[in-house]
């Protein structure tokens, strides 16, 4: 199994470490800030030897170079991340990578960007989903991109409930509350809410997640049940629709 260590960078994006203990392989997530990553490796007294990029948003990618220059890390994502970061090796969808005795599969999940990928572990439990899926939410999808998106959010789901994500940000209070308005009679997302209230007075970082708890409490993973549909007066309507009326109301939230 491996260890896994997700902390608070620049102001809401989530720095990732993912350590096989049996080889000591680590691999950090995206580099949003070269120092904070190195700052959280150096604390848990990990050495970083990958990292895995999900997609070429600058907030993702900016740190990536110092990274690779401070642990010659050898670095990974997609071809339209290798303008933003030095990538030694470009992937693409059904490609598999490799930690230590850990491996992930490669899915191409487009919507919030175009080359977006999500590394999906079953064997692991473990699936780094980027911007794609949020605590209780899912990433901004670019214009004309919502079927896209939809096919990503299908894809994620189909993952065993069990499996844990790591996104890319907390935005899990607004996200809570957003799901709190949309499928009111749902008391797990009572429940959240309050935790995410909680985490907050706390400054606790929230970013972690499996897909058991999304199934139970996202509103986009449920835009298949009749209460979400209901939320956004689409009754009836498919849940690719619901899912498209749902994101354009939290744009609005
Ligand atoms: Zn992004």
């Amino acid at each position: 199994m491996l260890d896994i260590h997700v902390f608070r960078t620049l102001s809401d994006n989530a720095g990732a470490l993912i350590l096989d203990p049996a080889t000591k392989a680590c691999a950090a997530v995206d580099a949003p800030d070269a120092g904070q990553v190195l700052a959280a490796a150096r604390e848990k007294g990990w050495t970083i030897s990958d990292i895995f990029v999900t997609h070429a948003h600058a907030d993702h990618t900016q740190g990536v170079a110092e990274l690779k220059a401070a642990t010659g890390a050898k670095v990974c994502g997609p071809a339209d991340a290798a303008g933003s970061a030095p990538l030694d090796r470009i992937l693409k969808d059904g490609d598999t990578v490799s930690l230590g005795g850990s491996s992930f599969e490669i899915w191409h999940t487009p919507g919030h960007s175009d080359g977006h990928l999500t590394f999906a572990s079953t064997a692991s439990k473990l699936a780094l989903v980027g911007d794609v899926v949020f605590v209780m939410g899912c990433g901004r999808v670019q214009p004309g991109q919502m079927g896209a998106m939809w096919s990503s959010l299908c894809g994620v789901m189909t993952l065993p409930d069990d499996v844990r994500l790591i996104a890319g940000h907390d935005y899990t209070l607004s996200n809570a509350r957003f799901a709190a308005a949309m499928d009111k009679a749902n008391p797990a997302v009572a429940a959240r809410l309050a935790e995410a209230e909680a985490a907050k007075t706390a400054g606790r970082f929230w970013a972690l997640t499996t897909i058991g708890e999304e199934k139970a409490t996202n509103p986009f993973f449920r835009a298949g049940e009749p209460a979400l549909a209901e939320a956004v007066n689409l009754s009836g309507a498919s849940a690719g629709e619901v899912f498209a009326a749902l994101r354009e109301a939290k744009n609005r939230f």
